[in-house]
């Protein structure tokens, strides 16, 4: 039933199914397989010169595993055994980071998949209005208990009946269109992130922040000269000689925000910092 159904569908909507899906595989590909961005002796430099220290969210300290300088935006990872360049997060859905250098397929992965899904669900629904014409539903009458008469079946009941009748074709548009939701928000949150010049893990960072500023303990080390920016310094330590406590969020900045426009860039083209 299922088969005639799909015959029925253009040559174009027949191409474009292993066409999704094919982008889908190859977009998985890239993310589960392209260098998320590891710092080794021979690129460490590059990240050093290209990020620098904000004396905020990271000051110069050495990476306990790797006895290296963690470079600025860079975090390391127990699960990929490495330091990873603009770390974002560890994701489990390709088994690696997205840091600096896959965060391009990362985002093509998630476009792709909701595409498909979006596209899945509207493959189900498709065969259920073909179910509906091919039973007749269109023309069917169902008694009105209130009213005592027959009256034409909504296509609401319509719909109903048919996913009674076929449950898996059902299940699996309703597995699509949760995916499609649940990705896209996600895939959102992505943007909005990068486009004001911050990963997941610097997003956790300004979250700390934001509460030590609520509880009245977050304090900055003005510094005498300009250029340096000011370093943090939390209230239980010894109170330099020219502290200055933060009221409001709105008196920091964060550096490593370019404009949405260029955080954007920066995130779909990357810098190239040399092989691993
Ligand atoms: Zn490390
Ligand atoms: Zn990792």
């Amino acid at each position: 039933m299922l088969i005639d159904h799909v015959s029925n569908f253009s040559i174009q909507t027949r191409f474009l199914i292993p066409a999704h899906i094919g982008v889908l595989y190859y977009s998985y590909y890239m993310a589960c397989t392209a260098d998320p961005g590891i710092i080794t002796a021979n690129n460490h430099q590059s990240y050093m010169d290209h990020y620098k220290y904000d004396n905020l969210l990271y000051e110069p300290k050495e990476c306990t595993t790797c006895k290296r300088l963690k470079p600025a935006r860079s975090k390391h990872c127990s699960m990929c055994h490495a330091c990873v360049g603009r770390s974002d997060h560890h994701c489990a859905w390709i088994n690696r980071c997205v840091g600096v250098n896959n965060h391009r397929y990362f985002f093509f992965f998630l476009y792709s998949l909701i595409q498909l899904c979006v596209y899945g669900t509207y493959l189900c629904f498709e065969v259920y209005r073909g179910f509906i014409v091919e039973w007749g539903l269109e023309n069917a009458t169902v008694f009105d208990h209130k009213a005592k008469t027959q009256r034409p079946i909504t296509f609401r009941q319509a719909m109903v009946h048919v996913m009674h009748q076929d449950r898996i074709i059902g299940s699996l548009g309703i597995l699509a269109t949760v995916v499609a939701v649940v990705v896209s928000l996600f895939l959102v949150y992505q943007l909005y992130l990068a486009g004001r010049g911050m990963t997941t893990n610097e997003a956790f960072k300004w979250e700390i922040v934001e509460e030590d500023i609520d509880r009245g303990v977050f304090y900055l080390v003005e510094e005498p000269v300009k250029t340096n920016p000011p370093k943090r310094k939390d209230v239980h330590t010894q109170t330099p000689p020219k502290e200055r406590r933060i009221k409001s969020f709105s008196e920091l900045e964060n550096i490593y925000d370019l404009g949405f426009v260029t955080n954007i860039k920066n995130v779909l083209i990357p810098p190239t910092f040399g092989k691993p």
